[in-house]
């Protein structure tokens, strides 16, 4: 099967895609990581993303990869692996504003169907369900309130990040607006999709919920 989860920063999704991906045996991919590798060339290659022709031209030599390594998946670009280099506050918002450019978005919505064709697979994004895959078996939108969210991630980011609270909140603010108000595919819950809010279940409350719902689609 095909499963979906979108919602948005900071619901959840990464640990418990991961942890469904696991029980199930299938294979997790994290698709804003691959928003997050276009942005990280954009700030290596110096290239301004309102330049149309510069962008395309990274587009076209766009060469992201999941690896499974020693450590883990890895997202590699052009051979380099780059997954340490993604989670900054500034690459964040960068990956955010990239996502909303139509050219971006196509190039990889084809790159994401190739990793979704041979199915047994849980893809965590924005528009999993509502472009990506909107025939995916099963669709969930993890939700939380704003402020479980800031919280989660700021523990998350531990000590060494230089942001406060206040400011992680803030950002997911932002990045939650412009994410759900971009008129090219923006995080919204697919029509057909299962909405889980996470706000006061701990990560197995909620994957064991999930998998319940994925197995009695399975025997469907
Ligand atoms: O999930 P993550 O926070 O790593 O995603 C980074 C950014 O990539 C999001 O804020 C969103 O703008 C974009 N994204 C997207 N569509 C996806 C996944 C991520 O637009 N399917």
């Amino acid at each position: 099967m095909l499963i979906v989860i979108d919602g948005p920063a900071g619901a959840g999704k990464t640990t418990v895609s991961r942890a469904l991906a696991e029980r199930l045996g299938y294979k997790y991919i994290d698709t804003g990581a691959l928003y997050r590798g276009v942005a990280y060339e954009i700030l290596a290659r110096g290239i301004d993303p309102d330049d149309q022709d510069g962008l395309s031209l990274l587009l076209t030599n766009l060469d992201l990869r999941f690896e499974r390594t020693a450590e883990g998946m890895r997202l590699f670009s052009s051979g380099t692996d780059i997954t340490d280099y993604i989670r900054t506050p500034q690459i964040t918002m960068l990956a955010s504003a990239a996502s909303a450019k139509p050219v971006v978005r196509q190039a990889l919505l084809d790159l994401q169907r190739g990793m979704g064709k041979q199915k047994a697979a849980v893809f965590e994004g924005r528009d999993m369900g509502t472009v990506v895959f909107p025939d995916a078996d099963v669709k969930f939108f993890l939700t939380a309130d704003l402020k479980v969210r800031a919280m989660r991630r700021f523990e998350e980011l531990g000590r060494t990040s230089s942001q406060s609270l206040e400011q992680v909140e803030n950002d997911m603010q932002i990045r939650d607006s412009d994410d759900s108000s971009r008129e090219a595919s923006p995080l919204k819950p697919a029509e057909d999709a299962i909405q889980v809010d996470s706000t006061d279940k701990t990560v197995e409350v909620v994957v064991d919920e999930m998998l319940d719902i994925v197995q009695a689609a399975a025997g469907r």
